[in-house]
């Protein structure tokens, strides 16, 4: 498809009816598919094009996972069940038992636990490294077998903003991808390929879907990282036994990467979503730009509103010009950043938690970034496996109140929280 701009792509990218078919991208609610020979299906079984069974790969899938590489300028790209999965599997698909990778250690508390605990028992040792730090402090946790670079574009809950172009040139010294969670600015705030990234992963749980309905995850490969540079990812460029001794650097070039995502770990861990999920996600993304942009604009007025109240104890939104990360925000996304505030009420936790219960529009979930505002007080939920120390490493203060900015009226958004700050 032509080089559209983003917002066009958002509503046309992934499927292009023939003379015909159908306008919208239908729902192929099936597991498996039909051929007229034997021979006809053993080609699918040395990995050539088509469908066999849809735990690796569905059309409706398929179809959606091209929209979301079109939108973050990728090369190829792949659904998975969650967001969970697609960190995972952004990781597993070149790292395996006895290898270490580096992570920001300002991540979403689901992917801290994953990769401090889950990870950690099958053998795939990991550093937590301060983002902020230079760039000799954070080049000393790699290790010969270190294999990647894992960071998010803006922390969930902290809001940190990372330098991605830093993390870049710090794995690409090493031989080894950055990997980013673009999960809160989405592409249409910041396609960190842009910035030397080399694999982007998703939350399409969020934004992307938009509508809090729909669990499901996205991992983007730019085709740019030189897999055959060392010898530190043999999965990819040495033969696969499970697949009659496919070679996916030789056999699939910049597909590489993807491909042994659907081959192995799809057919093996089988973490597919449903293709009804892609297609509530494919309506969720018709709309994204208009829905990321509202979302913006509300967060601002509101981290505004929030500063300037006697309340309140301190306030973290990128976008306010005093805020530590209001630089790094402006070089990487210039347009905003993303609809969720944290902020801090006077009076610590027992304040913090009778505001909460006094809001009336904004509703207490566990989830962040949809239509609706919503909160949550990370230290006592998302976060709270978390011992003391971990929560600082991750940046949640106990007194954190996240506040996902939705795309109502913002002086509603803004009466619902100044009747509830009136109740302490
Ligand atoms: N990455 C980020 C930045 C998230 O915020 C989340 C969930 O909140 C995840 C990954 C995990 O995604 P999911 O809940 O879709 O498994």
């Amino acid at each position: 498809m032509k080089d559209y701009a983003i917002e066009t792509k958002c509503v046309q990218c992934g499927y292009s009816p023939k003379n015909g078919e159908p306008r919208v991208l239908p729902i192929y609610q099936t597991t498996t598919y039909k051929y007229d020979t034997s021979e006809a299906m053993a080609k699918l079984f040395d990995l050539e094009p088509g469908y066999m069974y849809t735990r690796l790969a569905n059309p409706t899938n398929d179809a959606v996972a091209a929209k979301i590489t079109a939108l973050e300028g990728g090369f190829a790209g792949v659904l998975t069940s969650s967001g969970q999965a697609a960190n995972f599997f952004s990781l597993i698909n070149i790292l395996g038992a006895g290898d270490h990778f580096v992570s920001s250690a300002t991540i979403y508390g689901g992917t801290f636990n994953l990769f401090n605990v889950t990870m950690r028992k099958i053998g795939i040792d990991v550093t937590f490294v301060d983002p902020n730090a230079d760039e000799e402090t954070i080049s000393a946790a790699f290790r010969p077998n270190t294999k990647a670079v894992f960071g998010e574009t803006i922390a969930n809950p902290s809001l940190d903003v990372l330098d991605i172009e830093k993390f870049a040139r710090i794995a690409h010294a090493h031989g080894v991808p950055l990997i980013i969670d673009n999960t809160f600015p989405t592409p249409i705030n910041c396609r960190p390929f842009e910035f030397g990234a080399d694999i982007v992963t998703h939350s399409t749980t969020k934004y992307m879907e938009g509508h809090a309905s729909t669990v499901g995850g996205a991992v983007i490969d730019s085709g740019n990282f030189d897999w055959e540079q060392n010898d530190k990812f043999p999965g990819l460029t040495t033969p696969d036994e499970s697949y009659h001794g496919a070679v996916y650097t030789r056999d699939f070039g910049k597909a590489a990467y993807i491909t042994k995502i659907v081959a192995q770990l799809l057919r093996d861990y089988g973490s597919t979503p449903s293709p009804q999920n892609s297609f509530y996600l494919n309506l969720g993304l018709e709309t994204l730009a208009l829905r990321v942009e509202r979302h913006c604009k509300n967060a601002q007025a509101v981290a505004e509103y929030l500063e300037k109240n006697d309340k309140i104890s301190w306030v973290n939104y990128p976008g306010l010009p005093g805020n530590r990360y209001h630089a790094l925000a402006q070089k990487y996304m210039p347009n905003g950043t993303c609809g969720v505030i944290s902020f801090g009420v006077k009076g610590g936790r027992s304040a913090a938690e009778k505001f909460m219960n006094s809001l009336k529009l904004a509703a207490i979930v566990t989830h962040v970034a949809d239509a609706r505002t919503c909160v949550l007080h990370p230290a006592s939920s998302t976060h709270r496996q978390l011992s003391d120390k971990e929560l600082e490493e991750c940046g949640v203060t106990p007194d954190l109140i996240r506040f996902s900015v939705g795309i109502e009226n913002v002086n509603d958004i803004i009466a619902d929280i100044e009747q509830a700050l009136a109740t302490l």
